[in-house]
C-alpha cells in the first residue's frame, strides 16, 4: 500500500512537500505505519506520539482533510497525511499548540481559587462528565473555521472546558468565567458543527456553546450580532 504524507521543513525556509512511502499491506493502525516508515526507510520523518491508546492526544493529524488521532486510525491504500491546521508547523507532522492551549486561560476555563470543597452527587458528576473526557488533543481547532479566519476566537475546546467549569456547582465565580467569554468567544461561533464530528472523545464543543449561550442570556448578557456587530446605543444626552 502506499501512504503520502505532506512534510514540512523550518530548517531554512517553510519547505512543503508530499513524500509517497510504500509499505507491505497489512491490519495496523497509522501511528504503527508511521514508526515502521521512520525506523526503516526515514528516520528523519517527525511526529508526536506518546500513549499509544488515544488517551494523550498527542498524535492528532489529518488524513484526506479529516483530523485523527494516529493511534486509532487504520490507513488505506492512497490516503494523504498532514498535520493539524490552523497552528504552526514545526515539522512535518508536529505542530505548535501554544496559542490554542492559551485560550484555556482566556475563557478561564479552570477551577477557581473560591471553589467549594464540596462532594457531588452520582447525578452531579454526570453533568459535565463528558466535558471533562477532553485530551486536549487539537482537533477540534483543526476543524473549526472560525478559529481560521480570527486569531483571537476562543475556539472550541477551551468554550467546552468553560461549560465543564460553569456548569459545576462547586465553582463560586461563574460570573466572571460567563463575563471572560463574551468577547471572541461564544458569540463568534457560527454553530456550524465541524468541531463535533472530529473529536475523539465524542464531545460536543458547539453543544457546550449553546448551553453557556443560554445561561449568558439567563445572566443578563446579549448577543451583540442581534444589533448589527455592537451595542453602540449612543452618547447619552443627560
Ligand atoms: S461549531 Fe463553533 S466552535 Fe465548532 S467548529 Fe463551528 S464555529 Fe468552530
Ligand atoms: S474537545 Fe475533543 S477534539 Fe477538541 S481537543 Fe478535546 S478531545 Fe480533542
Amino acid at each position: 500500500m502506499r501512504v503520502h504524507i505532506k512534510r514540512f521543513s523550518l530548517d531554512d525556509e517553510i519547505k512543503q512537500e508530499s513524500v509517497t512511502y510504500e509499505l507491505e499491506a497489512k491490519e495496523q493502525t497509522l501511528l504503527a505505519i508511521l514508526q515502521e516508515i521512520k525506523s526503516t526507510q526515514d528516520s528523519s520523518l517527525s511526529f508526536t506520539s506518546s500513549c499509544r491508546s488515544s488517551v494523550c492526544g498527542s498524535c492528532a493529524m489529518r488524513v484526506n482533510g479529516v483530523e485523527v488521532l494516529a493511534c486509532a486510525y487504520k490507513p488505506k491504500d492512497g490516503d494523504v497525511v498532514e498535520p493539524l491546521k490552523n497552528m504552526p508547523v514545526i515539522r512535518d507532522l508536529v505542530v505548535d499548540m501554544d496559542k490554542a492551549l492559551t485560550c484555556n486561560t482566556k475563557a478561564a476555563a479552570f477551577s477557581s481559587k473560591n471553589s467549594k470543597n464540596i462532594a457531588l452527587s452520582p447525578d452531579d458528576e454526570k453533568v459535565n462528565e463528558l466535558q471533562s473526557d477532553c485530551i486536549l488533543c487539537g482537533s477540534c481547532y483543526s476543524a473549526c473555521p472560525v478559529y481560521e479566519s480570527n486569531e483571537n476566537f476562543i475556539g472550541p475546546f477551551a468554550l467546552t472546558r468553560s461549560w465543564r467549569y460553569v456548569s459545576d456547582k462547586r465553582e463560586q465565580d461563574v460570573d466572571q468565567k460567563i463575563e471572560a467569554i463574551q468577547k471572541d468567544g461564544i458569540w463568534d461561533c457560527t454553530l456550524c458543527n465541524e468541531c463535533v464530528p472530529v473529536c475523539p472523545q465524542g464531545i460536543a464543543p458547539k453543544q457546550d456553546i449553546m448551553m453557556l449561550r443560554s445561561k449568558s442570556g439567563v445572566m443578563g448578557h446579549i448577543d451583540p450580532n442581534m444589533f448589527g456587530g455592537g451595542l453602540d446605543f449612543g452618547t447619552p444626552t443627560f
